[in-house]
């Protein structure tokens, strides 16, 4: 077997007559993303906003759901909630969010959309640290 120099170590394949027939450990088959549903840019802001608020909520400490409400599932299946559904947000609104798990976050859905926005506020109102 000849000894690969090429400038990619990995790559064991570029002399086929060294090719043993089965693929090196580090090619991973790609998951290429399917152009059915092209990513919006209401989609894409959220997702750059999403990226900082992670950030932010990890740097600010608050790594649990802030609603605690019955059955909190505290630190699992974290998302942000906002005061409206995602689509009536502007970017600016994207900030304007609590941590909070799958299970809460589902409750306070479910409520007329003031009431959600209330809880939102008041959890907002009383954290040790502002945005
Ligand atoms: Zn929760």
């Amino acid at each position: 077997m000849t000894q690969n120099t090429d400038i990619n170590p990995w790559d064991t394949t570029e002399n086929l007559s060294s090719f043993n027939g089965s693929f090196p450990k580090t090619y991973k088959t790609k998951k290429v993303k399917k152009g059915i549903n092209p990513v919006g840019k209401k989609t894409q802001e959220w997702e750059a906003a999403r990226k900082e608020l992670i950030k932010l909520f990890e740097a600010k400490g608050t790594t649990k759901c802030e609603l605690q409400l019955e059955h909190c599932w505290k630190t699992k299946a974290l998302g942000f909630a906002h005061r409206d559904k995602r689509r009536n947000l502007s970017v600016d609104d994207l900030n304007i969010c609590i941590l909070a798990c799958n299970q809460c976050h589902s409750t306070i859905e479910a409520k007329p959309q003031e009431e959600m926005a209330k809880i939102i506020d008041d959890i907002i109102a009383k954290r040790s640290w502002t945005m």
